[in-house]
């Protein structure tokens, strides 16, 4: 049986990984600095993620939803004591996709409206909200056909307030920083003041932290940086460094009934497991400070190099702007040097999203590779 065709590869094939590295099939060891799409928090196979998923292994992997498992409390509360959100409630799922489905149906369930309004660019998994992350008319297609999608620019709040004032829209959904769509962000003053339209027309704001949240702008979610208060709050890759689990937080005023959401992987012990671990190594190590020191030097010495436009993002969800299609320079990163990085719906983004663990020394790597291709 062949497999169904829907990702160009790179021919490689990682066997193993360790912190900031993987190696492939003939031990050519890579600098992982795309962390598979922003996945790989706390590094490859740290040494007590793999203690805490083997011990969970042995002794009870999964069991039902409809029985007790602390272990989903536990990171509850753990979740809270990390990011400072004390006013939710947390519902757990496995993708970024589930998540933001979880999100939608719950707004509409709340207020009783179909509509979503979500922001040109953005990046919502494969959901009723998501937008093209390429311009491939296909992938827009809704998952549910009944829930309606109005796009307007980011930064535009005129065109939010005509869209809200309709009074059918069930939820806003945004990433405060776009991921795939090129680590776009707007103003604090946009931000605040999407939440009080939201507020004024009965709409659910969902902040999709689902690429940036788990401390990887260095602040545990991208939202907080523009104090606001989301009703619903998505996550998943970084949360479980690799292994699915997604989520959600809910604001209490969205009440909970039994049979609301429901889900049979969501939350099992291997995946509550592997979130704390996360959880417990980024509190261990410091890493979201690190995030921060590793960006500002990052940046820093990123402004040296020739041919750069602009530096995008924050923390470690970083992007060089060139002003030429950077496929190429890509490539030759992976197969002259060996660096993993990644691309964006902008074609002249190189994207940046390393394990948080990452230090200075793998940063004056890559910039001296890249400055080797960017003078060729
Ligand atoms: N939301 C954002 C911001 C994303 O970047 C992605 C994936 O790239 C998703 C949602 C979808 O997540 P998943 O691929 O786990 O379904």
């Amino acid at each position: 049986m062949s497999l169904f065709n829907v990702y160009p590869l790179f021919d490689i094939t990682p066997v193993k990984a360790k912190d900031i590295h993987v190696f492939d099939s003939n031990n050519t060891k890579y600098l992982d600095l795309y962390g598979g799409h922003a996945v790989i928090s706390i590094g490859h196979s740290h040494p007590e993620y793999v203690k805490r998923i083997s011990e969970q292994v042995s002794t009870l992997g999964f069991y039902s939803n409809s029985i007790q498992n602390p272990m989903q409390v536990e990171l509850s509360e753990k979740i809270e004591t990390l990011s400072g959100c004390s006013d939710y409630e947390l519902f757990l799922c496995n993708s970024g996709a589930e998540a933001n489905e979880n999100a939608l149906k719950l707004a509409s369930f709340h207020n009783n409206r179909k509509k979503v309004l979500s922001f040109k660019n953005s990046f919502h998994g494969r959901t009723s909200a998501a937008v093209a992350a390429t311009d491939n008319p296909n992938i827009i297609a809704p998952i549910n056909a009944q829930q309606e999608v109005a796009f307007v620019a980011l930064g535009d709040l005129e065109a939010v307030k005509k869209v809200l004032e309709k009074g059918d829209v069930c939820a806003v959904i945004i990433e405060c920083i776009q991921g795939v769509g090129g680590l776009d962000e707007s103003s604090t003053e946009f931000y605040q003041g999407l939440e009080m339209l939201c507020k004024s027309y009965g709409t659910l704001l969902i902040a999709d932290e689902v690429q940036s949240g788990f401390g990887r702008t260095g602040d545990f979610f991208a939202f907080q940086k523009h104090d606001i208060s989301p009703d619903i709050i998505s996550m998943a890759k970084g949360m479980g460094n690799g292994f699915p689990i997604g989520g959600i937080l809910i604001h209490p005023s969205i009440k909970s009934s039994f049979g609301l959401l429901g889900t049979t992987f969501g939350g099992n012990h291997l995946a509550c497991a592997a979130s704390l671990a996360v959880l417990e190594v980024l509190e261990s190590e410091g890493l979201m400070q690190n995030a921060n020191e590793i960006s500002n030097y990052f940046i820093s010495k990123a402004r040296e190099l020739p041919k750069l436009k602009t530096i995008k993002g924050r923390g470690l969800m970083l992007g060089l702007e060139f002003d030429f299609p950077i496929a190429e320079l890509r490539k030759n990163l992976i197969f002259n040097h060996h660096i993993f990085t990644g691309s964006a719906k902008n074609p002249n983004l190189l994207r940046i999203l390393p394990p948080l663990t990452i230090k200075k020394e793998h940063v004056d790597a890559f910039l001296s590779a890249l400055k080797i291709e960017l003078s060729k």
